[in-house]
């Protein structure tokens, strides 16, 4: 006879579990929305409860954990914000951690990915759609409130200024920040190490970078790179309260001319 399989949760995660009698351990979240599956995943009912197996290979942040990445990560009742939803594979598994009490605004500017995210959204009560360009904050600058976390996987060449700047206008102190780092969109010119380096230059004091990890054999060329908000993210802010009284030295010329 089978032996029975055997879940455990995984750290600090609630709604994260981890299939331990196999080498190498699956995972799998909690399913919010019983035991239909989103992607052609598996689904056990064990613990009391459905789980639905995160894919490695279809999900980036499966992959990260997978190879054992453990923080950040969403928690139970968080609210996050994701770019590049797409269909919602990753966005299901997320909307499964933070779970009814939390919230997923998922962002996707593709009308064909996005009306399967509406699908699934009439399943995920907690999971919002949203229609527009993470380039284009102000379209969505009403619907979304400050979040406790931002995922951000747009595989375009200035991934990193779109995480930065939805970073700087949604993340508070002590957030999480979550980035797909997609290097084969950044150029032949360098290695996906050399692209990984110059990222993290450039979110230099912005983002604590805490981890980060090569996502490959499942996503080759990837990186998941994970932190929180730098004091300088909000210094445009600070600098803007802190400057002195505003003065046009324009104006000054043309008085004095
Ligand atoms: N995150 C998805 C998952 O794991 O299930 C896969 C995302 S796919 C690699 C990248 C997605 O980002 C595409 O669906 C694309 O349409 C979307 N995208 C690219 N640029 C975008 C932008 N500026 N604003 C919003 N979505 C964007």
């Amino acid at each position: 006879m089978r032996p029975k399989d055997r879940y455990q949760r995984l750290g600090r995660s609630a709604r994260l579990w981890r299939r331990t009698n196999e080498e190498p351990p699956s995972y799998w979240t909690e399913a919010l929305a019983g035991a239909q599956p989103v992607y052609g995943e598996r689904l056990v009912h064990a613990e009391n409860r459905w789980l639905r197996r995160w894919e490695p290979n279809r999900s980036k942040l499966g992959a990260a954990i997978a190879k054992g990445w453990t923080e950040p990560l969403p928690q139970e009742g968080e609210r996050w914000l994701y770019l590049g939803a797409a269909s919602g594979t990753t966005a299901s598994h997320i909307a499964d951690l933070v779970g009814p009490a939390g919230s997923v605004y998922a962002v996707e500017k593709s009308l064909r990915p996005f009306a399967r995210l509406l699908r699934l959204a009439e399943r995920y009560p907690n999971l919002a759609p949203v229609l527009d360009d993470a380039r284009r904050i102000s379209g969505y600058l009403g619907l979304v409130p400050p979040v406790d976390g931002l995922y951000v996987d747009v595989a375009q060449p200035d991934q990193v200024e779109i995480a930065l700047e939805n970073a700087r206008t949604f993340l508070r102190e002590r957030s999480s920040f979550l980035l797909v780092l997609k290097t084969a969109s950044m150029g032949r010119d360098r290695s996906p190490r050399e692209h990984l380096e110059s990222a993290i230059d450039a979110m230099h004091r912005q983002i604590e970078v805490e981890e980060e990890i090569a996502l490959d054999p499942f996503h080759r060329k990837h990186y998941l790179i994970g932190g929180r908000p730098g004091r300088a993210l909000f210094r445009p802010v600070e600098a803007y309260r802190a400057r002195p009284p505003f003065r046009n030295r324009d104006s000054r010329v043309a008085r004095e001319s």
